[in-house]
């Protein structure tokens, strides 16, 4: 008893301490440990239920709450939505909730929450709370892991899961190819837009923030005399680390775009185009190592499969190999209509394979539409 008795007056002396300075944080525990105390981001969260009062034994600690022990979700009679997380991997079971980011907190002898991915759900888990179960913070079974939080992966804060279980990578197949081959990019936080006039939802997978140079080519919107992050899909940089390899040999340094991400339909229908999914880019022009520039509206050469400028011939050669060697899924000349009359438009749209080329179309889409949302810029 004289352990419990330590115990809670170490909780109560936590509260004490930290009432006052804490006051703007949900609850004021989980401060302690061999872990570094990160900022509290769950602002806003609120707390749930009566503020605790009572005797803590240690079979109460969180008891019916998060990350507390179940055998259904009936145990979870503190928890909104209750849900209890079984089987051999959550010994003794864990209530949980759904959740998109974050938790709700509740007073008394409780961890506060965090909102982690578990088996591709957001799942409310318990943070690692050394004040409450000592050691690592987490009940017997139970390590305790910096992860990240579900749909916020840059906010990481240590949180108890199953002994031995393997934690979701917070990095992605993808933004780890990225890494291989040396790509500067960061998550980026895409909230999901709705088209104002169709409503539809333009979704992105795997949204990130992808700098230049990639693979040795600067991107620069059209008009501006630096280069941006580009606003793409994971997917859509590897493919423009591909149209590297298919510009380098030309000598090509640079790519003038006119816009990835817009969340709006395909002009004239009601399908999002798959710039509304960060999965294309628009190319206005190139420029090789000695400064001559290579602009689609000025250079191509209409309807021919012969250019007679060297301008018209590069940009004839890049199209053509761009589809050849699968650099994207979509291709789009100034050849396929006049909307296209000033840039290629590139793009990674499921299952497609073609080159809109006019006398050399290789193939169409089903719709026969263009898929291009963006209106193109005046001369
Ligand atoms: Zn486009």
């Amino acid at each position: 008893m004289q352990h419990h008795t330590l115990r809670r007056l170490a909780w109560r002396t936590l509260l004490l301490l930290t009432a006052a300075p804490l006051s703007a944080l949900p609850v004021a525990c989980g401060a302690g440990g061999g872990l570094p105390l990160l900022p509290s981001d769950d602002a806003g969260d609120a707390g749930l239920g009566e503020p605790w009062t009572g005797e803590a034994e240690d079979d109460e600690r969180n008891a019916g709450w998060i990350g507390g022990p179940c055998e259904a979700a009936s145990s979870c009679v503190h928890v909104q939505t209750p849900a209890c997380l079984q089987g051999d991997a959550w010994p003794g079971g864990a209530c949980t909730q759904p959740c998109t980011r974050l938790c709700p907190d509740l007073d008394g002898p409780h961890s506060v929450t965090f909102c982690a991915e578990v088996e591709g759900q957001g799942r409310c888990l318990s943070r690692c709370d050394a004040d409450l179960y000592g050691g690592d913070g987490c009940r017997p079974g139970y390590a305790c892991r910096i992860l990240p939080r579900f749909n916020e992966p840059t906010t990481q804060q240590p949180t108890c899961v199953p002994e031995g279980w393997e934690a979701p990578d917070p990095t992605t197949a993808c933004r780890a190819a990225l890494d291989d081959l040396g790509i500067i990019w960061a998550p980026w936080d895409y909230t999901t837009q709705r088209d104002d006039d169709t409503g539809l939802a333009c979704t992105i997978d795997d949204p990130i923030r992808v700098s230049s140079p990639i693979n040795g080519i600067s991107y620069r919107y059209y008009n501006q005399d630096t280069s941006a992050p580009l606003a793409v899909t994971c997917e859509l940089a590897l493919a423009l680390h591909r149209l590297g390899d298919v510009l380098k040999p030309r000598r090509i340094t640079q790519v003038l775009h006119i816009g990835t991400f817009n969340c709006r339909p395909v002009s004239g229908t009601q399908r999002l185009s798959e710039h509304a999914h960060g999965n294309a880019i628009d190319i206005w022009g190139l420029v090789d190592d000695d400064g001559q520039d290579y602009i689609l509206e000025r250079d191509w050469e209409h309807d021919t499969t012969q250019p007679r400028t060297s301008q018209g011939r590069l940009l004839y050669d890049v199209a053509q190999q761009m589809y050849q060697d699968n650099v994207f899924n979509t291709i789009l000349t100034p050849n396929y209509n006049a909307g296209h009359d000033n840039h290629f438009h590139v793009d990674l749209q499921p299952g497609a394979r073609f080159i809109g080329y006019g006398p050399v179309q290789t193939s169409r889409l089903d719709s026969g539409e263009d898929g291009c949302g963006v209106t193109p810029p005046a001369p």
